[in-house]
């Protein structure tokens, strides 16, 4: 068998190995780098080529291969370099390479689009066009006019003629007579940018310590990571956009990737105002054929400046200059699901393979990435003061123990409310949990209304009369009578932002007030709505869950207040402190970002609680500090290395057939890997915090290990194994490696 024909290919199975595929002698050979057709079982699926074989395993039998069906690209679909990147994740993430490949592209791409822009169509006078006379037409006066305008402008989108009200029979009648022809418009050339496309005059004067952070960032063209500790306001993002100068500049590309509800108008305004250069948006709010518009805009060089959201990761750059994340530490830079990366994480693996500076931003940065910046892998680069000369917010503990609360408010905030609003500000009340109560319960005999098929209670939603499980979407009108003895006197138990939202309406009735969260900001284009509001002052009271703490820039808003904070101090799971402080902080930044002073207000039942005391006093440094010795102690990661192994079934006996076969699998592996210096470390099985989901049972084991390669071997050997019991095909299970939410 001659290399030509032989194939090597990665199909989306959940198989990590690749497969072999002949390629019929009258096709042409498909390049390495290119997606093909492939028959797999019963079914076609969208493979990419990774290799040209030149001699086939002995294990193989020749007369077994089949054909590929056909060859979508002509060229490699993604840069060289990607595939350094994916097959890294694939080792790391223990997820097939196949399915890597496949969901790296945009969903049309998926489907076997073709990977080339549509041509975009223009109207042009034709050299007739020019030397005709308008008198000629002086009988069809719709003609004469389409005429005149073209002589004046040559070159129409097909849009501008709309909108300049001609119809389509005038233009088909002039492009009959040969006066006008729609063509298509000429590709500009890749890259065709540089210094004279930035707005200087938009530039601020960078204060000390932003002067010396872009330096820093500037002096290598190569792969470094530098992480950008700024806390809110500091002008993290003048930072990011004079490093980016110098990118474009050299007529280079970046990629700016944003958490899930950080894309603000406000931050996108700023990087066209900068930057007089083609700017691609990758949201989830795009079809599918923008997406792959966008994708393809940055594959081709036609695109300078690329910022999207988590996936936006594998957006190829025909001349990648830089990679900035911002707000690194944000949860939805995790993908939560199937191939569960994150995207921070494979940044850095990108910046490096394509040998290009990384610049990580955050008030609050993640435990892993300080512990990298500590232990010199990353540039650490601080801004400790506000840049607009707005001062740092006032903290204050308010000891709720004992007192009687209005809708969860004490009335020492309301007072606190009062005056602020008073004054013509705006203050922001923050609790992380929508709808109107958490629960419903009948007074008389104390039944509560629960999720059948999880371990969750219904939430009650007032205004559209229906109670809903938030885990698994199930949802009901509100029941009249109590299920269980008959009783019509239910009420709701705790406190959602729709009740506060309720509550905050009768005791500031001059004041307006909008609540922002999932529901209210289910439509689209709701939320943009609602920023758009608070920044005109329509609203001086903002409602919201975390959705609100993300990144707006309010100037109005001198007071934030944190409703709830006990349930996070006293988690199980061994991040909430982390993920606590991080909230409170990019919280508290929400208020006095302009020239008022802000004030923020956390109310507790635990004010003496060291986490908040050293919060409060120290900031987010000085608290990690302490929390990440205690995370060492503790043998947690970052300094142990950690992957969750979920288990789910409708059948309770799989999963305990199942797990029998982990222990008896698992135990063998671990003393093989593990050593008394290199120690492996198993938890579990046991079930999850929320044993049973939609219907589904689910069931957890933790594996850990303080050295990163031994818990790798470990996982690779385990899969291996597990595999070959048919108990492991019963059950769903799927491997999550420095997983981020235990639940
Ligand atoms: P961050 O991203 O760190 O939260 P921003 O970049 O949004 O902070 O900056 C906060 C505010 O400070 C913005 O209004 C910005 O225009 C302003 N700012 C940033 N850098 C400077 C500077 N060097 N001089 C004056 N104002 C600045
Ligand atoms: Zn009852
Ligand atoms: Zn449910």
């Amino acid at each position: 068998m001659t290399h030509e024909t032989l194939l090597e290919v990665a199909v989306p199975t959940p198989l990590t190995r690749p497969f072999n595929y002949l390629c019929p002698t009258d096709m042409k050979l498909p390049v390495i780098g290119a997606r093909v057709v492939v028959p797999f079982g019963s079914r076609e699926l969208t493979g990419m080529v990774t290799n040209h074989v030149a001699e086939l395993d002995d294990s193989i039998d020749p007369s077994k291969l089949k054909s590929i069906i056909s060859t979508l690209d002509d060229e490699p679909l993604q840069p060289p370099s990607f595939h350094k990147l994916l097959t890294w994740a694939s080792n790391y993430y223990h997820y097939s390479l196949g399915e890597i490949y496949n969901q790296s592209w945009p969903a049309l791409l998926r489907k076997g689009e073709a990977a080339t822009l549509q041509p975009v169509m223009q109207w042009q006078l034709t050299e007739q066009g020019k030397i005709t006379e308008l008198d000629e037409l002086k009988r069809a006066k719709k003609q004469q006019q389409l005429l005149a305008h073209m002589q004046q402008n040559p070159i129409q989108m097909p849009q501008q003629l709309k909108d300049s009200d001609f119809a389509a029979p005038a233009i088909k009648a002039c492009t009959e007579k040969g006066l006008i022809e729609l063509t298509e418009k000429p590709t500009p050339a890749p890259c065709l940018w540089n210094e004279d496309n930035i707005n200087q005059d938009d530039k601020l004067v960078l204060n000390p310590e932003q002067a010396i952070a872009v330096a820093a960032i500037n002096n290598k063209t190569t792969y470094q990571t530098s992480l950008l500790l700024g806390i809110t306001g500091s002008g993290k993002t003048e930072v990011y956009l004079q490093a980016i100068e110098r990118v474009i500049s050299e007529g280079k590309q970046a990629l700016v990737m944003v958490p899930e509800i950080g894309l603000t108008p406000q931050t996108l305004s700023r990087f066209q105002r900068r930057f007089n250069v083609p700017i691609v948006f990758l949201h989830s709010a795009l079809n599918d054929k923008e997406r792959l518009d966008g994708w393809l805009k940055a594959k081709q060089g036609l695109a300078a400046i690329i910022i999207g959201t988590r996936s936006a990761i594998f957006t190829p750059m025909l001349k990648p200059g830089m990679i900035i994340v911002d707000e690194e530490h944000d949860g939805s830079f995790k993908q939560q699901d199937t191939f569960r990366y994150n995207a921070r994480d494979l940044a850095v693996v990108r910046a490096s393979t394509e040998n290009i500076p990384l610049v990580m931003g955050s008030a609050t940065p993640c435990f892993e990435t300080i512990h990298n910046a500590d232990l010199g892998k990353y540039q650490l680069l601080t801004l400790t003061k506000r840049a607009a000369n707005a001062s740092t917010a006032s903290h204050q503990l308010i000891d709720i123990k004992g007192l009687q609360l209005q809708s969860g408010l004490s009335p020492q905030l309301i007072e606190l409310m009062r005056h602020h609003l008073d004054r013509g500000n705006q203050v922001m009340i923050f609790l992380n949990r929508r709808g109107y109560a958490p629960a419903l319960l009948c007074h008389e005999c104390g039944w509560i209304g629960d999720c059948q098929r999880c371990d969750a209670n219904y939430t009650v939603h007032q205004q559209y009369r229906y109670i809903q499980c938030h885990h698994c979407g199930d949802q009901h009108p509100i029941p009249y009578q109590c299920p269980g003895c008959g009783s019509t006197q239910l009420v709701t138990a705790g406190v959602g932002t729709e009740q506060l939202e309720h509550t905050i309406n009768e005791l500031f009735p001059k004041f307006n007030s909008v609540r922002i969260d999932r529901d209210s900001t289910r439509r689209k284009g709701a939320l943009d709505e609602s920023l758009n509001a608070i920044n005109n002052n329509d609203y001086q009271i903002l409602i919201g869950t975390q959705m609100l703490a993300k990144g707006h820039h309010f100037p109005d808003v001198t007071l934030v207040a944190i409703l709830d904070v006990d349930s996070a101090l006293f988690s199980g799971d061994f991040r909430a402190s982390e993920k606590l402080a991080q909230l409170y902080l990019q919280v508290s930044g929400r208020a006095g970002r302009a020239s008022k002073p802000g004030q923020v207000a956390l109310q507790t039942h635990h004010p003496e609680h060291a986490l908040l005391q050293l919060l409060n006093d120290k900031g987010y440094m000085a608290f990690s500090e302490v929390a990440m010795k205690e995370r060492r102690v503790a043998q947690l990661p970052p300094y142990w290395h950690m992957a969750l192994l979920r288990i789910e079934s409708h059948k309770g006996d799989l999963i305990t057939a199942f797990n029998q076969t982990i222990h008896d699998v698992a135990m063998p592996l671990l003393q093989q890997i593990g050593s008394k210096d290199h120690p492996l470390r198993q938890i579990g099985p046991m079930p999850s915090p929320m044993e049973r989901r939609a219907g589904k049972y689910r069931w957890q084991v933790i594996f850990e290990a303080s050295t990163r390669s031994r818990l790798h071997a470990f996982i690779d050997a385990l899969h291996t194994e597990l595999a070959k019991h048919k108990s492991s095909h019963k059950v769903r299970w799927s491997i999550d490696v420095d997983p981020i939410d235990m639940i």
